[in-house]
């Protein structure tokens, strides 16, 4: 009896642990209830949300000025005085537009460098109003600093408010303040608010040229009560190009800075789903509670020595602060935790409770149970081909996306509940956790080498050793010190668990099934102790049945899941015809009837987007009347020996929103200015290729206009190389063109995301001669 309610006791423990690590990351929050002025209330915070995000609010159009003007509104009435900053830049990878950044700075009583606080209010192109990205950013700082404000706080340092603009198009804002405006050079600390979705956890993400610990500590120090981070999501998200307004800063402007971005419901991201409604209460009160902390602490704080060499490993326990320490313990406590794993198999084996070979034959279950990566691959494959319209959603994360996640969770658990069942015998729980724990410190070992911010995976290994001693030792209630222990592993490795297929899409269902297997192992000193294995087993197989049922379920595209597609008319000028196109794999009720002749689309010069979609169908359009641009191009007479040298002014006869300028990728300009403006290498230091010289792809500008206004480039070449340019001018007026009476779509449908959509596109070449 008293072993059953000690192995119930211990379940509990992780049941509560599991939970508690989903469920304890973030506040809860409730809108109606009354919240002092000098707090911050999500509920105020979701009102600026509210103005900013009723429509589509990107570079050049009318809901665009209308946020600026809501932002500069309400700044003045904290009683800041208000700084608009414009003008054009063009990024290192050929992106020309004018930003309007609107600034505000809060004097401090100190000298000491000051403290930023920025997010962007221009929102995604075309079709998406941007509550999440990043109307919740902006009214993150809105809220949290009339909170400030309103509870008579004067800081020590200045406190810079910015709100860039041009982020979605190419980090243009930021770049335009780092290089151009005289306070970038004042700012110490940046703390960045950002959405890559429209819910579950902020991450903390920092950017720094140098090593973390520094900006670690003064983190920890401000004692945010949810702390969401670790050194493995940022060593990952460094691989990963994510650029953000922060990257921008760092780079050029070598300022340290924390991100906050959160990334569920990736589906939401950059689309018409992108609205206020879908924005969870519970993530922009987790902004609210990074943001208030870390206001009152940075704007005290001595922000001069933020620059550190040396490095930290860190991840988050639920409820706790950062558990942090040094990169120099990384090899150290890798060789320990080898010392203490052969210490206690030796002193098993003296104490004849292990043997070689049931320890040998440990790697079988191990090996089999790791399988379930491979049914987590071809779980996802099936998948793709079993609902060929998941092909249309460009996140790689479908509506019913947890459903799977959740899915292959359960189907890992099975798949590990029933071959460890088939290998237990009575007694031999603590030999099969060796083999775990060899494969732990081997992955601890590549991680060391490897993949620095992951080598904290020593700790729950160590945790792993000490079970083993314990079951060793088969102390009397050993079972609920064996549940405590494995709360490490728990904290640890649930949020990769969950996170990887939501940061990097489904087709890492894999790696969840690796992660689950390698969670279950160091759960098994508990979980072996149970009779019942075998009905776990059976039951998990079942759940994992009835959510892959649920998601079938809610497989089809609806209202409350519209599917995105995609329709963009070009007219040919150079060829004189007209098409239609789309990008879509699939066709539906609203692409059909433009399709029906259709053919396999070539790869022709294109907008650039962030997959690389380019069209897979077009088919024959009507020929509209629309007036092409006008072309001037000037060849300067005085050019120095072995040069030519252009001046060309491109001006659009119609309202357009974006034009791209191709020549073949082997031209290499001598010289190359976009209304006065020259771009910066790609990476410096780093790559010799650059946008216009040693180019790496056809594209030379990508140049979003306001207006009709005119376009002057300034070109040197090789003389008598008399390159071509090919011309695309885009307008996001499909449904507005009385020539094509293109109907809307129903509400079960979106545009698109990502891609040049919604768009009638003139293409026209011409030469440099
Ligand atoms: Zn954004």
């Amino acid at each position: 009896m008293a072993k059953n309610i000690q192995a119930l006791i211990a379940l509990l423990v992780l049941i509560a642990g599991i939970t508690w690590s989903v469920q304890g990351t973030r506040p809860y929050v409730d809108l109606n209830k009354e919240v002092p002025v000098n707090e911050f209330s999500t509920a105020r915070a979701f009102n600026h949300v509210q103005a900013l995000a009723q429509q589509p609010h990107y570079v050049g159009n009318a809901a665009h000025s209308h946020a600026r003007n809501y932002i500069v509104d309400q700044l003045e009435s904290l009683g800041l005085l208000i700084e608009m900053q414009e003008g054009f830049t063009l990024n290192k990878t050929g992106t020309l537009v004018r930003s309007q950044n609107i600034l505000a700075r809060i004097a401090g009583k100190g000298e000491g460098p000051a403290l930023l606080l920025m997010s962007h209010y221009d929102s995604a192109m075309h079709s998406s109003p941007g509550a999440s990205d990043a109307a919740s950013g902006v009214a993150t700082i809105l809220e949290a600093i009339r909170a400030y404000r309103a509870s008579g706080n004067v800081p020590d340092n200045d406190i810079i408010l910015l709100f860039t603009d041009a982020e979605e198009l190419g980090l243009n804002g930021a770049e335009l303040f780092v290089k151009e405006h005289p306070w970038a050079a004042d700012v110490g600390l940046a703390l960045n608010f950002e959405s890559r979705g429209s819910g579950g956890n902020s991450f903390m993400l920092l950017e720094t040229n140098e090593g973390n610990k520094a900006l670690i500590d003064l983190f920890t120090e401000a004692e945010v009560p949810y702390p969401v981070t670790n050194s493995l999501a940022y060593s990952v998200y460094k691989m990963l190009p994510n650029d953000t307004d922060l990257t921008v800063l760092r780079e050029q402007g070598n300022i340290n800075g924390l991100n906050f971005a959160f990334i569920d419901d990736h589906f939401d991201y950059h689309t018409a789903t992108d609205i206020p409604e879908n924005l969870d209460a519970r993530t922009l009160a987790h902004q609210g509670s990074y943001l208030m902390p870390l206001l009152k602490y940075s704007a005290s704080a001595p922000l001069s020595s933020l620059n550190s060499e040396e490095d930290v490993l860190f991840f988050d326990i639920p409820g706790l602060n950062l558990v942090t320490y040094p990169y120099s313990w990384i090899f150290p406590l890798l060789f320990i935790s080898l010392l203490l794993l052969l210490a206690v198999i030796i002193f098993g084996i003296l104490k004849k409770k292990l043997r070689v070979k049931p320890i040998l034959k440990g790697f079988m279950p191990l090996l089999l149970s790791l399988m379930a990566g491979l049914a987590g691959y071809f779980f996802w494959e099936f998948a793709l081909w079993f609902y060929p319209k998941y092909q249309e959603m460009e996140h790689g994360f479908t509506y019913n996306g947890y459903w799977y996640l959740a899915a292959i969770i359960f189907l890992a658990l099975a798949i590990c509940l029933y071959v460890y069942h088939r290998f237990r015998k009575p007694q031999n729980t603590h030999e099969l956790l060796v083999a775990p724990l060899i494969l732990w410190w081997i992955i601890s070992a590549l991680a060391a080498v490897y993949l620095k911010g992951a080598a904290y995976f020593v700790i729950p290994l160590m945790f792993g050793i000490v079970q083993l001693f314990i079951l060793i030792l088969d102390l009397k209630w050993k079972l609920i010190l064996l549940a405590f222990l494995s709360l490490p592993a728990i904290f640890i490795l649930m949020p990769f668990i969950l996170s990887f297929p939501v940061a990097l899409g489904l087709k890492m269902l894999f790696l969840t099934a690796v992660l689950v297997v390698l969670l279950f192992v160091l759960l098994w000193p508990v979980l072996g102790a149970l009779r019942s294995n075998q009905l776990f087993g059976f039951l998990s197989f079942v759940i994992f049945i009835g959510l892959f049922l649920v998601a079938h379920f809610q497989s089809e595209f609806n209202e409350a899941r519209p599917r995105p597609n995609s329709l963009v008319y070009v007219a040919d000028k150079d060829r004189n015809i007209a098409t239609w196109n789309t990008y879509d794999a699939g066709l539906d009720t609203f692409t059909a009837a433009y399709f029906e002749d259709a053919e396999a689309a070539q790869q022709e010069y294109w907008f650039g987007s962030k997959n690389g979609s380019s069209f897979s169908k077009t088919a024959p359009a009507p020929q509209i009347m629309l007036p092409a641009p006008y072309i001037s191009v000037q060849k300067a007479s005085n050019e120095a020996e072995g040069e030519d040298v252009y001046h060309v002014k491109i001006a659009p006869n119609r309202e357009i929103n974006r034009i791209a300028l191709f020549a073949d990728k082997a031209v290499n300009f001598k010289s190359f200015k976009a209304n006065g403006l020259e771009a910066g290498y790609l990476q410096p230091g780093q790559s010799e290729l650059h946008v216009h010289k040693n180019r790496w792809w056809d594209q030379l500008l990508s140049y979003y206009a306001v207006s009709k206004d005119t376009l002057r480039l300034d070109m040197t070449v090789e003389e008598g190389l008399q390159p071509e340019i090919t011309l695309l001018e885009g307008s996001y007026d499909l449904f507005e063109n009385p020539q094509l009476q293109v109907p809307a779509r129903d509400e079960a449908m979106i545009p698109r995301p990502f891609v040049l959509n919604d768009a009638i596109v003139v293409k026209k070449t011409f030469v440099l001669q």
